[in-house]
């Protein structure tokens, strides 16, 4: 900026005239030729993005964190699906709609009737990670990052789907990354470390959750037989006994549905569809693939005796692509969460029965949206760049943006906190008579 007056103070005299000439000979022409000239000739450091300005600051002491109130839900929710991507705050969101179709375009979320704005911070920090934000979403209460389903004191949180059980609703979680990722972990485990994939893997097994999809053989498998469990333990082998266990995308579709007992989707030996691997893809479903089947197996078991049902999806890896600083990798699964917000929002508009609430943990990569060239706003040129880090972003502390559909989305407008969300959920749901689960034992 320095620089930048010092160039001003020089080049005062030209633009003084310029400015007063045109007084005489058309201000208009003068003014905007004058401004052309100036924005033109603002000196553009050099520099990385580390020369960026910042500023370091101290925040003030936090205050008790108050739950939002809620708007009684005249009409319950039969059903909910719940659709986060990882790492998604607007940027991201605008990111996809104009590398699709220009700003015109329209995506999913774009039809939702309610949106709102929900903070995430976490416990002992301003920026949160996914375990923290994941708990917050599962059991209404504010934890230290890494985290799971455990508050700060590391005393148990009944999470929304132990909740829902009790009252006889059935629950799927669906994760492109493996499954014993933060997200869908804090639906079905309590751990204080979100790294502790031998116990979560195993607690995860045990939930009830009837239905758990996404990659993570390798956490299924120990270390001997090239696996990542450090335990010794073949998991896999002992799910079998307890889960029917899909391991190729075409078993979602000749599925038994009458078969109502628990069943566990490992796609992949980690996240789903890696890039490096195309081979794979053809065995690897998608998060629509995934979400479809949920959907139906649920409608079963609503029909046979569940009072309604609850499907978490996670399009994990939105988060990876920010973390790499990875625009391509951003775009292709951000369609992929896309196409599963479609089919959730299009199911729940034929059904009038079902809530559909899409949000996020965190943003991540701090994606700005810039003209090409600061002094051409005109130019078809957009830059996109990520900018907590070269190569290696983190995660940030801005809001992200929820959208819902549905009974009981009168609650999720204006400003909410990440815990205001499983309270707006829980409010959606009849919860007022405990039945039992309806699962098959
Ligand atoms: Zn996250």
């Amino acid at each position: 900026m320095k620089k930048f007056f010092g160039y001003l103070r020089k080049n005062l005299l030209v633009i003084a005239i310029s400015f007063s000439l045109g007084g005489f000979v058309g201000y208009k022409v003068l003014e905007s030729l004058g401004i052309a000239f100036l924005i033109n000739s603002i000196p553009i450091p050099e520099g990385s993005i580390a020369d960026k300005d910042a500023f370091i600051e101290i925040l003030p002491a936090g205050k008790p964190l108050v739950q939002k109130e809620l708007i009684p839900v005249e009409k319950k929710a039969k059903n909910i699906i719940l659709l986060i991507s990882d790492g998604m705050s607007l940027s991201q969101v605008s990111s996809y709609r104009l590398l699709k179709g220009g700003p015109n375009e329209r995506i999913a979320v774009d039809k939702f009737p309610v949106s709102g704005i929900v903070l995430t911070h976490s416990e002992d920090a301003i920026v949160t990670d996914s375990a923290s934000s994941a708990t917050a979403f599962s059991t209404g209460k504010k934890t230290n990052n890494g985290a799971l389903g455990l508050d700060k004191d590391k005393n148990i949180l009944e999470n929304f789907t132990e909740i829902i059980n009790k009252y006889g609703f059935v629950s799927s979680l669906i994760s492109t990354s493996e499954i014993t990722h933060a997200t869908p972990a804090a639906y079905a485990s309590h751990i204080d470390l979100r790294w502790k994939t031998d116990e979560i893997s195993v607690q995860m097994m045990d939930s009830d959750v009837s239905t758990i999809l996404g990659g993570g053989r390798h956490f299924f498998l120990p270390e001997e037989m090239g696996g990542k469990r450090s335990d010794g333990l073949n998991l896999l082998e002992q799910v079998e006994s307890s889960h029917t266990v899909l391991k190729h995308k075409n078993e979602l579709e000749s599925f038994d549905f009458s078969n109502r007992g628990k069943v566990v989707g490992l796609f992949a030996d980690e996240a789903l569809r890696d890039a490096e691997k195309p081979e794979n893809h053809a065995s690897e479903p998608s998060s629509s693939e995934m979400l479809n089947f949920a959907i139906n197996r649920s409608k079963v078991f609503n029909q046979n005796g569940c009072k309604g049902f609850f499907v978490m999806v996670e399009g994990s890896q939105v988060d990876w692509a920010g973390h790499s600083n990875d625009l391509n990798y951003l775009r292709r699964e951000m369609q992929d969460f896309d196409e599963a917000v479609k089919m959730a929002f299009d199911f729940a508009l034929d059904d009038q029965n079902t809530l559909v609430v899409v949000t996020a943990d965190h943003e991540t990569g701090g994606l700005l949206i810039e003209p090409a060239s600061p002094t051409n706003y005109t130019s078809p040129e957009v830059k996109f760049s990520f900018n907590t880090g070269i190569g290696y972003g983190s995660h940030t502390g801005v809001p992200v943006p929820v959208y819902a559909y549905g009974p009981g989305s009168e609650n999720f407008t204006g400003t909410l906190d990440n815990t205001d969300i499983f309270y707006a959920m829980v409010a959606a749901l009849d919860l007022s008579k405990e039945s039992g689960s309806c699962l098959e034992e």
